[in-house]
């Protein structure tokens, strides 16, 4: 089975309005309340693309009960550490045609002891992993390199561990022995990472910056550019994905959907331009659905078919 983490999930609540009144009262009619995170958008996605899948990772309070409750409604199999705390809410406004502004709780600090727990929940867990994948920032109270613990354990189980998150966290990832088996940073990740600026019009920027030796024992290393499609190495190889032009309707969620695109084709032993073509495809679809995470399997042959992945 596939495995998804999401160590700080929350509640995502959604308020349409047509303006925002800062400073005084808004009224809303239409509310959504979906289990968020970014691990959470890897699973619903995965789960429409069909296959075996189990989420995991920290929930506490009524609002983590709410996050069971939902995704018992919609058969997504779950099998999370109880923490103390409360987890968090996110709240996306969505105003005056087209723009966006958020509040994000930080979210409930991790105690030694549910730190250590859930250690030991993911190692039973990833016995029964093929393939696991880890998205997202770590909640308060854990260590730096909490996720390079949880690779090394997903590793021993003898399963190939994704890992998508950003800024320092997967600096921190990167820069540590144990590796993760496929990384997604984007242009200024990689500066960061390896100190060389990306020029997309340049193939042999792109290659000099990805075989920098920091990313060397990576197997699969992925920059994906928006409506521009991707560039990636895949162990010696290089290559350039291209993706048809759509009307994107909400493109938030398409790089988490690509990380499930990915790992449904790495668990099915698919080749590495199949891979990027089903990761990159469940990205365009993502960006066509008016839900964050989400994709609509109906579609998937016809976007799949005007995919293009071509070497650098
Ligand atoms: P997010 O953080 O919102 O999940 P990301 O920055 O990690 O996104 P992107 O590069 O924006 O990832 O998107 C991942 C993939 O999704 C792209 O490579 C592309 O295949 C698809 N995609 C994203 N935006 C669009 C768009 N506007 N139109 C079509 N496809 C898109």
């Amino acid at each position: 089975m596939i495995l998804t983490v999401t160590l700080n999930p929350s509640i995502d609540v959604s308020y349409p309005l047509d303006s925002l009144t800062i400073d005084g009262v808004n009224r809303i009619s239409e509310v959504s309340k979906t289990p968020g995170g970014k691990g959470l958008n890897v699973s619903r996605v995965l789960q429409q693309l069909g296959g075996d899948l189990v989420t995991t990772g920290f929930i506490g309070g009524q609002f983590g009960d709410f996050i069971r409750h939902e995704l018992d409604q919609i058969n997504l199999k779950h099998d999370y550490q109880n923490i103390d705390g409360q987890t968090r809410t996110c709240i996306a406004i969505l105003h005056d045609g087209g723009k966006q502004t958020e509040i994000l709780e930080s979210g409930p600090e991790i105690s030694a002891q549910d730190s250590q727990a859930f250690k030991n929940k993911f190692a039973d867990l990833a016995e029964q992993a093929s393939t696991i994948t880890m998205s997202g920032s770590l909640p308060k109270g854990l260590a730096k390199d909490y996720y390079n613990d949880l690779i090394k354990i997903g590793q021993d189980a003898g399963a190939r561990v994704l890992l998508d998150t950003s800024g320092q966290t997967l600096t921190t990832a990167v820069n540590h022995p144990v590796k993760p088996y496929l990384i997604k940073p984007n242009e200024e990740e990689v500066k960061a990472i390896t100190g060389s600026e990306l020029d997309l019009a340049d193939p042999e920027s792109i290659k000099s910056a990805l075989t920098d030796p920091s990313l060397d024992e990576i197997d699969w290393l992925v920059v994906s550019l928006g409506k521009d499609g991707a560039v990636a190495k895949v162990d010696d190889h290089f290559y350039q994905v291209t993706i048809p032009t759509v009307q994107a309707v909400n493109p938030v969620g398409s790089g988490d959907s690509t990380i499930a695109g990915f790992a449904k084709a790495l668990d099915d032993g698919k080749p590495a331009d199949e891979v990027l073509k089903t990761g990159m495809t469940c990205g365009v679809l993502n960006a066509m659905s008016s839900k964050t995470g989400d994709i609509d399997p109906d579609q998937f042959d016809e976007i799949y078919s005007q995919v293009e992945v071509e070497d650098l």
